[in-house]
């Protein structure tokens, strides 16, 4: 099943099923070029559609799951730009607000001598998300919402998310939480733990990186203590992500679970997260949002390892097709 088709949703549903709506930041790119390993040097940029939670819309939708972004962008060519994409991937952008009040939120990408990537965000239109923006949002009536931290990170954004997900969470509506913290955003990790807890405390699914769980939670490099650390907190449903290192999850007895990546030619590792997230939430919308098993975290792995097999983060989301295909090959 699939969300939005109106058969079979939720237990009680009477009528359809909204979207997965995915709340936050979509934003255009830049990611220098020409190798600079530093934004003093650059001279060529690549201009890419991204932002996360809008990543994580046109995968669910790429993945025939029915879904929809809110979020704000500038009355100008790139937030035109942003809403055309996300409409012809199938996206709901009725809550896609266009403002005069800044111009659309852009982010500048790099590598290091190392290839160590680094992000540094011009924030512009995307924090200007309204608790009265979520309250046109129709949120008891969706299937699902996806939240990040990114959003978090600024006001009125921040209010207006924790706002999104108090709504959802009273409405009985599931709420996913891809923390993908970014610490560059942040004055320092209590703020953004700060920041994060009214989330966890009310999400239905968190998904971690193992960089999240370092930051927010101090564990070490162990992945099986931080998949223990992130699955003590309040949601009912934890994974965590270690990048071609693997993802990992508890069983219903509590046994942990090491499920490896699968190998493949990663050109980007961008994208891999969000992927892999949305190819979780199709599956437990399959599942009524009972707990994923392995079978379930080797599909969003999988979406997760296509992702990286091609560049951008939009335009290597996979669809249902490849990703079958993927996954029996
Ligand atoms: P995030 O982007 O949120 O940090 P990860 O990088 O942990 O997320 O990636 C999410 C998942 O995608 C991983 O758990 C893994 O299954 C898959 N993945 C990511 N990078 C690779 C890679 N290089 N090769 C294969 N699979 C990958």
């Amino acid at each position: 099943m699939t969300a939005g088709t109106g058969s079979g949703g939720r237990d009680g549903d009477v009528g359809t099923t909204g979207p997965v709506l995915a709340i936050g930041e979509t934003l255009i790119d830049l990611i220098v070029s020409d190798g600079s390993p530093d934004l003093a040097t650059a001279t060529t940029f690549e201009a890419r559609d991204g932002g996360a939670p809008a990543n994580v819309a046109v995968a669910l939708a790429r993945l025939g799951v029915s879904s929809a972004f809110g979020g704000v962008v500038g009355d100008d060519a790139f937030g035109r730009r942003l809403r055309g994409v996300l409409n012809r991937e199938g996206v709901d952008t009725s809550r896609l607000r266009a403002t005069a009040e800044a111009p659309t939120t852009l982010a500048f990408a790099w590598k290091d001598d190392r290839g160590d990537g680094h992000f540094s965000l011009l924030r512009l239109a995307d924090r200007l998300l309204t608790d009265e923006d979520v309250d046109g949002f129709g949120i008891p009536g969706l299937a699902g919402i996806v939240v990040g931290s990114v959003a978090l990170a600024a006001e009125p954004s921040r209010t207006a998310i924790t706002h999104a997900v108090e709504v959802a969470a009273a409405a009985g509506v599931p709420v996913v939480f891809d923390i993908n913290l970014r610490s560059s955003l942040w004055p320092d990790l209590a703020v953004a733990a700060e920041a994060c807890r009214p989330i966890i405390e009310r999400a239905t699914v968190l998904k971690a990186s193992l960089d999240d769980a370092r930051a927010l939670l101090g564990v070490g490099d162990d992945p099986i203590v931080a998949l223990r650390a992130i699955a003590a907190l309040p949601p009912r449903i934890a994974v965590l992500t270690d990048g071609a290192r693997g993802s990992y999850l508890l069983d219903g007895e509590g046994e942990p679970h090491d499920v490896p990546a699968f190998p493949v030619d990663a050109v980007e590792p961008t994208g891999a997260g969000d992927a892999f997230t949305a190819a979780l939430v199709s599956r437990l919308i399959a599942r009524d949002w009972a707990a994923p098993d392995i079978e379930d975290v080797r599909y969003a792995s999988a979406a997760g390892a296509l992702a990286t097999t091609r560049p951008g983060a939009m335009e290597g989301l996979p669809t249902q097709a490849e990703l079958d295909e993927f996954m029996v090959s």
